[in-house]
């Protein structure tokens, strides 16, 4: 199955937005816009490397960006491109209503954030973070000031005469936020700065790193490839793939209305259960069918499919984990032909939940049809027995098999 190429910029807000044109002007709480771009490489034999395929991305001032997508995608690239470490091949980088395109990466009102936090190991903290400040020939007085104001920011005041080794990851960490925060840019860059983290203080500084957006307002535009972060930290996700922009949105619209089906697969944990079904009309009533199990799809999802000049036997139905519930606890949820059949294979308790990873009822062993479910603590199903589910059909998606749209307009 094909992913869906199409772009799509629906906000899910009421914030009107404008789609800049070659030569126009952007709108004005627009910050950064990425108008069209497309990156190439070319390697040593000849062969060529789409990274980043026609992108139009519009920041906005004091917006907290989130590029997101599977390794490959084009996220660190498009990042790049805006830092003026890449040359677009096509299209261009507007910052605060300048056509920066040819400007190398000191002629930006950016700061960038690295994955490696590249600390210069024989300065103190203090050092590293007046660093950029001194190169750009900052009096003195004004260097302190503001070396100060981003420690207390940052709570690190005592770490600020302390050297890069004498700091633990997630105050390296930090003092890479103090130095790119001193020069009061207008749009900080950040690719992967928590991911040499462990899980706990990488949960932790997102928090902060939340925080200090709130405190700073400075646009920002985050590269991450762990949607749990995205999900967190932007105030939209930007969704890449194979160089192409899926969606924009902010993330519980991109959650609850995933324009394709591979926005559907890469955001939600575990991810989304997909099954090939065909569409039949039974009176009024819209019904999916599978192999093993078949729901009557919700009023919403038949009026969608009203207009829906695709074909009905070739759609994939997406039900994510969470909306598959246990039949004897979920009782108030069972209604007309929205349960289904399944063999228990595994069952994870999580404490807030139960994961459930199943397959159908007449295959067992076949692994290739196994999905999962996220049911109550509440339940008592157990592993090795066939159970009774149910599924909110208000939350069910329909994906067009050849294009993997979305039916459902987005
Ligand atoms: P990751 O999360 O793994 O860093 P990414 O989404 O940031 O991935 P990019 O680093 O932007 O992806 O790479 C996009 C594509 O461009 C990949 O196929 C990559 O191999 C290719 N690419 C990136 N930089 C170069 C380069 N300098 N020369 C050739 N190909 C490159």
């Amino acid at each position: 199955m094909s992913d869906s190429t199409k772009q799509v910029t629906d906000t899910g807000t009421d914030t009107e937005r404008t789609s800049p044109q070659e030569g126009a002007d952007v709108s004005e709480d627009t910050n950064v816009v990425i108008d069209g771009m497309t990156k190439i490489f070319r390697e040593d034999d000849g062969s060529e490397v789409v990274a980043v395929d026609d992108i139009t991305i519009e920041v906005r001032e004091g917006e907290f960006l989130v590029l997101v997508g599977p390794s490959g995608c084009g996220k660190t690239t498009t990042l790049r491109s805006v830092a003026g470490l890449e040359t677009p091949t096509d299209g261009r980088i507007v910052i605060e209503d300048q056509d920066v395109t040819g400007f190398n990466p000191r002629e930006r009102n950016i700061s960038m954030v690295f994955q490696n936090y590249a600390l210069y190991p024989h300065k103190t903290v203090r050092g590293n973070m007046a660093f950029p400040l001194e190169v750009r020939n900052y009096p003195q007085s004004e260097i302190d000031e503001r070396v100060e104001e981003a420690a207390d920011l940052l709570s690190i005041p005592e770490l600020l005469d302390r050297k890069p080794n004498a700091l633990s990851g997630g105050q390296q960490q930090r003092v890479a936020l103090g130095r790119a925060i001193v020069r009061e840019p207008a749009v900080f860059l950040m690719d992967e700065p928590l991911s040499n983290l462990d899980a706990k203080l990488r949960v932790q500084m997102r928090t902060e790193l939340n925080d200090l957006h709130k405190r700073v307002g400075k646009t920002t535009i985050y590269v991450t490839h762990d949607q749990a972060e995205a999900m967190t930290l932007g105030d939209r996700v930007a969704v890449m793939n194979n160089g192409k922009l899926q969606q924009i949105a902010p993330p519980q619209y991109v959650y609850d209305n995933p324009a394709n089906r591979f926005v559907a697969g890469f955001i939600g944990e575990p991810p989304m259960n997909f099954f090939d079904v065909e569409v039949r009309q039974e009176g009024g009533d819209y019904i999916a069918e599978c192999e093993t199990f078949e729901v009557k799809l919700s009023e919403k999802l038949a009026s969608d499919l009203e207009s829906f000049d695709g074909d009905m036997d070739d759609l994939t139905l997406g039900i994510r984990p969470e909306d598959i519930q246990d039949a004897s606890v979920a009782e108030d949820l069972v209604g007309d032909r929205n349960t289904l059949e399944a063999y228990v294979r595994l069952v994870e308790p999580m404490g807030s939940d139960k994961f459930l990873t199943l397959t159908p009822p007449d295959e067992p062993d076949n692994l290739s049809r196994e999905f999962s479910a996220r049911v109550s603590p509440d339940s008592s199903i157990e592993e090795d027995e066939i159970v009774t589910l149910v599924a909110n059909i208000e939350k069910m998606h329909l994906f067009d098999n050849r294009t993997g749209e979305n039916v459902s307009p987005i």
